[in-house]
């Protein structure tokens, strides 16, 4: 994808502070950190979202998150993480080339947990949205 600013990470056309790499996965510090150590990684293949990317890649793209955690892991000694990601749009997501984004937590940070992202049950309960999955 000539026009996406995460391949051209991928491929070391833009600079990126590496944090782990390996011949499917790069993970790099977030130019905007959230937190101490807030860590991108992405596929290098181009993939738009989650649902986009190819199944024999997730394995790959999964363990690539591990890995990216252990080197934060050994170098931050953070207390905990929020692993996530935006997808589309509504999501939050800026960036239309997957990327999870690790955030090392820390007892003092004053950060809140994943359920502060939204708030908006849009008056179903998981009772009537279960009758969908039966
Ligand atoms: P989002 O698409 O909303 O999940 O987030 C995209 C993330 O990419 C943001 O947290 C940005 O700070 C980060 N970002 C954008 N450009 C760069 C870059 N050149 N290097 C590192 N991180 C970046
Ligand atoms: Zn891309």
């Amino acid at each position: 994808m000539d026009n996406c600013i995460f391949c051209k990470i991928a491929i070391g056309k833009i600079p990126s502070h590496k944090v782990y790499e390996d011949d499917h996965v790069l993970a790099f510090l977030d130019i905007n950190p959230r937190a101490k150590g807030h860590t991108i990684v992405i596929p290098k293949v181009h993939a738009e979202n989650l649902l986009d990317l190819n199944d024999e890649l997730l394995p790959h793209f999964i363990l690539g998150i591990k890995r990216s955690m252990e080197r934060i892991e050994e170098k931050l000694h953070p207390e905990g993480y929020n692993v996530g990601l935006n997808h589309n749009e509504a999501g939050g997501q800026e960036i239309p080339h997957l990327h999870m984004h690790i955030f090392p937590r820390y007892l003092d940070d004053g950060g809140k947990n994943t359920h502060a992202i939204v708030n908006a049950p849009g008056g179903a309960s998981a009772e009537e949205v279960a009758k969908l999955f039966t």
